[in-house]
């Protein structure tokens, strides 16, 4: 399966015209007059509207729909630093899934510059042409540091996706694993695989959800972040923890929430068997998980389960958060993608995935019902509920927090678009 799959994305890929995006004109132009209209001479009018009022740019040009999605191919799914060319196919994919989720057009920026602050001239030096910036696969910490700069500069929404997607689809899974064990999210013990960019945080969010972050022990490549070690970036060093736990079957004894954003196969057995009653196990290692879904349910009839997978029910993917949460932000002309913009996609993910699931997407999964528990605790992500959730709910949050230039004056009709 695994090299047929292999196999048949070389050619989809390279079949017809090579790639998987183009450029498509969105204004007539049969005639001469059209093409007077669209180029010169008529062009030069509203670019002396935008140069007199720059806001106009909303009005006259793609800047309002466009997102740039941009990497340096420094982390690129689980491949590692393969390069900005290399990377390319996963950013074209990328635009390809904003498009058809939430009609968000998007230019994919592959750029050959590994050194954080020269991206950031770069990025800065585009962001004209945008509404949005997408950072994606970019390695950590500089991933940090690159997002952080530019949130504070520019006055557009930017957003590294492999962390935040991650921490709010995650984040929504977690309050409704909570909700069905019947625990209070400030007592759970947490412990966290990885302290890269998706495990850094998912742990600032789960921290702003009610999680005490001295319940949270994290795991890196050389074990648990402590306050006795010397070799932490600035993002691990947040974690460090009192105590010295050996090892990651330590830390497991008692845990509540397991949370793996690190390599596969970690977690055995017998570390799930040490959890707490109802534990939550959230293995997000693609393509293997920290442990297999088998392996974990089986060794207990209490857990609640979630990976990266598509094959096994609970799929923590990424396409639930970044379609809708731009589409809302652009809606209302963002100046950000802030916190309570992020909360308020958590929330509603999360009470998306409570209501009645209609037969389309029943029938889009080939099963015959599907019933808020254990084995759906997030919304699938062929629900077509999503965009006109999550949308209205983040740009609700930028115009309740000041961030918002464009308010949606009424909300019926935003729905209505929405769905078109
Ligand atoms: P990343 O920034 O490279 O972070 C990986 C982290 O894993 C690093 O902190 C690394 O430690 C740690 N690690 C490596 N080997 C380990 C080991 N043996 N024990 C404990 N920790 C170990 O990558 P990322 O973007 O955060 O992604 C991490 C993983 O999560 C990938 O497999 C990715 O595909 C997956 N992921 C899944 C989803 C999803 O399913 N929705 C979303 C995002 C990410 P050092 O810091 O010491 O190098
Ligand atoms: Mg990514």
């Amino acid at each position: 399966m695994e090299k047929s799959v292999y196999n048949d994305a070389l050619r989809y890929h390279e079949k017809g015209r090579p790639g998987k995006i183009e450029v498509v004109p969105t204004k007539p132009h049969e005639t001469q007059y059209d093409l007077s209209l669209a180029y010169t001479p008529g062009v030069a009018q509203p670019c002396r509207e935008i140069q007199q009022n720059p806001e106009e740019i909303y009005r006259y040009t793609s800047k309002g729909n466009l997102v740039a999605v941009v990497s340096n191919g420094t982390a690129v799914l689980g491949l590692g630093d393969i390069g900005p060319a290399a990377g390319k196919p996963v950013m074209e994919g990328k635009g390809m899934l904003f498009k058809i989720f939430a009609d968000v057009d998007v230019f994919d920026i592959e750029v050959n510059e590994k050194d954080p602050d020269r991206l950031i001239e770069v990025v800065k030096a585009i962001s004209p042409t945008f509404g949005g910036i997408n950072l994606e696969d970019i390695k950590a910490p500089e991933c940090f540091y690159v997002e952080e700069k530019l949130k504070a500069q520019l006055d557009i929404p930017v957003f590294h996706d492999d962390q935040h997607g991650t921490a709010i689809i995650s984040g929504a899974a977690l309050l409704n694993s909570l909700e069905i064990t019947g625990k209070n999210i400030a007592d759970i013990r947490v412990v966290i695989s990885g302290a890269g960019a998706a495990a850094i945080s998912c742990a600032k969010l789960y921290v702003q959800l009610g999680v005490k972050q001295e319940s949270i022990v994290m795991f890196d490549s050389r074990g648990a972040l402590s306050k006795s070690r010397t070799d932490l970036n600035e993002a691990k060093k947040q974690f460090a923890c009192d105590m010295d736990y050996q090892s990651l079957a330590d830390a497991m004894d008692g845990a509540d929430l397991f949370l793996g954003l690190s390599v596969g196969n970690l977690v055995s057995a017998d570390m799930v068997r040490l959890m707490a009653k109802d534990p939550v196990v959230f293995a997000m290692a693609n393509p293997t998980p920290e442990i297999a879904y088998d392996e974990a349910t089986s060794v207990r009839d209490d857990i609640i389960m979630a990976t990266g997978r598509s094959d096994f029910p609970n799929q923590i993917n990424n396409v639930l958060g970044f379609p809708f949460i731009f589409r809302g932000a652009l809606d209302v002309r963002a100046r950000e993608i802030n916190e309570p913009m992020k909360i308020a996609a958590v929330k509603a993910l999360a009470a998306l995935a409570k209501k009645y699931v209609p037969e389309l997407v029943t029938k889009a999964y080939n099963m015959e019902n599907i019933v808020f528990g254990k084995e759906y605790i997030i919304p699938k992500p062929l629900d077509p509920r999503l965009i006109t959730t999550v949308a209205p709910a983040v740009a609700r949050a930028a115009m309740e927090t000041g961030v918002a230039r464009k308010p949606i004056e009424n909300w019926d009709d935003y729905e209505r678009e929405l769905s078109a």
